[in-house]
């Protein structure tokens, strides 16, 4: 165990703040809150509803009168939820309605893409406190990102005169996690990156905050789980299409990481033996073939060699040669044939590896984000119908092939319920024990 503590200077910070690691090297998380799962569940419900009654709570949960009553007191003595007057609602005597207690702290998320930072700050019931977005380069590497990523949390704050208690920071990153101690490994396209210490870093700068870091495939999942197309769906993946490809697993209405936290990979499934080198360092595999940089990389190469079209020679950016996958996909919404041809390549390489995920875990649905896949609706139909034709009849019965319903909040979204999920419960459902 001391090995284990020296080695591990994120657990010492956590075990200092909340917990301790045991024997068997679990890390303990002690939530300030320590929700019971029927705790949790009503409060998720009031928080979905903004209010609700005892007798609303006892429907939507279908837990009885007596466990709703001593429920709502238990979490009003942990101060997570108040009173807010009484119900409107027609008929008999008006009942006490109950809403989160958005004085007890906030949450932030942080999605950190490829070439893109986004942050959100919320109170406890979700409202929104500020929302930024901007250009940047995850090749800059760990010290100039997170220098960024804190003095902009720290002036959005100062801004908007906040000054309550930062519950957690849920932090999102494009590249494999180890997510019990935060570190990123091995991570292709994040030079700089691997093993860097995060959260330490950003304790530093937000002490006796959790800080939690995840895949960012896998705070998406989480994020279209909470409030986008798969509300209510026990099993999904969310497929991201970005410069990259990876997919985030929600089993029976969990977040599933596999043994080390990189289960979903599937950008670096090979799809052609004879492919193109990926960033991996493998060959062929789906991400060099019908990922963003791919996209751009055989459309900047047919266009050198004229063999693309003339709206994407006119949309060759003269001075530095390039072309975007956006480009393409606004040259195939343009009615481009070579754009639309090449998109529809990707569409099939996708859903074929899609396919066999199908046959393999049996989804409910599959939901689409990431900058490529706005490639329009000719590229959802293309890969829902190579799903269609790979798959068992009985895996895509009722199967659904969707794009995200909240394509660029849903990963700081799925940052700020990953993280308050922590906080607000001990580590009892497996999220920081390995
Ligand atoms: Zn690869």
């Amino acid at each position: 165990m001391q090995n284990y503590k020296d080695n591990h200077t994120v657990f010492n910070h956590l075990e200092e703040s909340f917990g301790s690691v045991d024997a068997k090297n679990n890390f303990t998380f002690k939530s300030p809150f320590a929700l019971s799962p029927i705790e949790k569940t009503i409060l998720q419900a009031i928080r979905k509803k903004t209010t609700l009654s005892k007798k609303e709570i006892s429907e939507i949960t279908g837990f009885s009168r007596t466990t709703v009553s001593n429920s709502v007191n238990s979490l009003i003595e942990k101060e997570t939820i108040l009173q807010a007057g009484l119900s409107t609602s027609s008929g008999g005597r008006p009942s006490t309605i109950y809403k989160l207690n958005d004085k007890k702290g906030l949450l932030l998320g942080v999605d950190i893409g490829a070439t893109s930072l986004d942050l959100l700050g919320t109170t406890l019931s979700g409202k929104r406190l500020f929302r930024h977005s901007e250009h940047a380069v995850i090749g800059d590497g760990p010290d100039l990102i997170l220098r960024r990523i804190c003095d902009l949390l720290h002036d959005l704050l100062e801004i908007k005169n906040i000054t309550d208690n930062i519950l957690g920071i849920g932090i999102g990153v494009p590249g494999p996690v180890d997510f019990n101690s935060g570190m990123v490994v091995s991570p292709p396209i994040m030079p700089g990156w691997d093993q860097y210490p995060i959260i330490e870093f950003m304790s530093q700068e937000f002490p006796d905050t959790l800080v939690v870091v995840d895949n960012d495939v896998n705070i998406m999942a989480i994020g279209e789980h909470a409030i986008g197309k798969a509300v209510g769906i026990d099993n999904f993946i969310y497929v991201k299409i970005g410069t990259g490809i990876g997919a985030g697993i929600i089993l029976n209405n969990q977040i599933f990481r596999g043994s080390e936290g990189c289960a979903g990979d599937i950008g670096h499934i090979c799809v052609d033996k004879n492919g193109p080198i990926c960033s991996c360092g493998n060959i062929g595999c789906l991400e060099s073939l019908a990922g963003g940089n791919a996209i751009s990389r055989i459309a900047e190469k047919a266009t050198f060699e004229g063999k693309s079209s003339e709206l994407l020679s006119e949309k060759l950016n003269k001075s530095t040669g390039t072309l975007s996958a956006k480009d393409v996909g606004q040259a195939a919404q343009e009615g481009d044939q070579f754009s639309i041809e090449l998109i529809r390549e990707c569409g099939f390489l996708i859903g074929d590896v899609l396919s066999s995920l199908v046959n393999f875990m049996n989804p409910q649905m599959i939901v689409l984000g990431g900058g490529v896949s706005n490639f329009g609706g000719f590229f959802l139909s293309t890969i829902r119908q190579t799903i269609l034709n790979r798959s068992l009849p009985l895996a895509t019965k009722n199967l659904e092939v969707v794009f995200s319903a909240i394509p660029n909040d849903v990963g700081v979204v799925g940052a700020i319920n990953l993280v308050m999920d922590i906080v607000l419960t001990a580590a009892m459902d497996g999220h920081i024990k390995k």
